[in-house]
């Protein structure tokens, strides 16, 4: 591990002053590792677990403002997220092992990286490593023609098919929430679409965020009234383990027809997958089997397969199809 400085943040414009080119930390579940595996180098690190970010409160508009560092257990266990964003809740408590969401914050994890073996490497993207585009640009990508069972299907590139490994992410993407950040040239507000990058011919680039920002919360909207969400994960093992597929489904029914839909799947894309394709198959119609594997077919349609992962598009399909009757019955 590269030698780094340590200090604690007293307040956000104190540390978007000293992050520099450093890295700001928060549970440390993620980052603590991969500077260990020297994936990450940072030569500076900002605690921000003492900034006021801590907080899950009600908004005006009856939409819900989670602060960055609210801890992934305290999210889930919330009881406006388990009453009115339940994907969310269900997304969270999947995800690693209760000590782990003890630590783990919602910035950190929108900002966790992938568990592709080679990019954990420690060598990988150095001479007489394994080849990864996403440690070192031009480098290449020994996933392509390695062991890629637990690659991506979705959204992948010639350069890169890294898996992302949230499941919140996948909750986020379907619940539509937006994601505030600050940084040396003020505030903004992304859209989930539009934060996570897909890895084209910069897998580096993972994220819209751009040098110095911090994540300072996340919004949800007003919950869609009458619907109900259901998040299922499927993995090797029941727990402490990150899906093969996942589906983050929201539904609104009128009568037996399907008003209102949102799709969005983990464990198959470069990034949270929203399935449009999926939403438009099923807006307006009967809620019943066929309509739901019609969706999954159109969901994972555009799927590109590798030698060990094409297992994970009829599991993927599954997924989605057990998701919405579950959601709908
Ligand atoms: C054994 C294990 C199993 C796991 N299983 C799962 C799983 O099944 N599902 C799942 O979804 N996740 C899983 N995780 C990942 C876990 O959810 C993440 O490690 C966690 O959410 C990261 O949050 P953190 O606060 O610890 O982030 P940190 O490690 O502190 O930071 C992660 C990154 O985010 C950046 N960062 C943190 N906060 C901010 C901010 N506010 N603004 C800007 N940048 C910020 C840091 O600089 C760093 O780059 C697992 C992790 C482990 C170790």
């Amino acid at each position: 591990m590269q030698t780094f400085s340590y200090v604690k943040a007293a307040s956000i414009d104190k540390a978007l002053a000293g992050v520099g080119s450093g890295k700001f930390i928060a549970g440390g579940t993620t980052l603590v590792d991969l500077m260990k595996l020297n994936v990450e180098q940072p030569s500076a690190l900002v605690d921000i677990n003492t900034l006021p970010l801590d907080k899950v409160e009600k908004l005006p508009t009856g939409g819900l403002r989670i602060g960055a560092l609210v801890r992934n257990s305290d999210l889930a266990w919330n009881d406006d997220v388990k009453t009115s964003y339940a994907v969310l809740s269900q997304a969270l408590l999947s995800g690693a092992s209760p000590q782990l969401r003890n630590m783990a914050t919602t910035g950190g994890n929108l900002l966790q990286r992938t568990r592709c073996a080679y990019f954990r490497e420690p060598g990988a993207g150095t001479p007489g490593g394994y080849g990864c585009n996403k440690r070192t640009p031009g480098t290449g990508c020994a996933a392509l023609e390695g062991f890629n069972r637990s690659h991506a299907v979705l959204g992948t590139s010639d350069h890169c098919i890294a898996t992302h490994p949230s499941d919140m992410c996948v909750a986020m993407a379907a619940l539509e929430a937006v994601i505030h950040v600050e940084g040396p040239k003020g505030k903004r507000a992304i859209p989930f679409a539009d934060f996570h990058k897909l890895p084209g011919e910069t897998p580096h680039i993972e994220n819209a965020l751009e040098p110095g920002e911090l994540v300072t919360y996340v919004e949800l909207p007003k919950p869609i009234e009458g619907s109900r969400s259901v998040y299922l994960k499927l993995r090797d093992r029941a727990s402490y383990e990150f899906a093969l597929a996942s589906a983050a489904v929201v539904v609104k029914m009128d009568g037996g027809h399907i008003r209102y839909v949102r799709v969005a799947m983990g464990g198959v894309g470069t990034k949270p997958w929203r399935s449009h394709e999926a939403e438009a198959a099923l807006t307006g119609k009967p809620a019943h089997a066929a309509t739901f594997r019609a969706a999954s077919e159109a969901a994972l349609a555009g799927a590109k397969t590798r030698t060990d992962n094409a297992f994970k598009v009829e599991l993927a399909k599954r997924c989605l199809t057990r998701a919405l009757k579950l959601a709908t019955s």
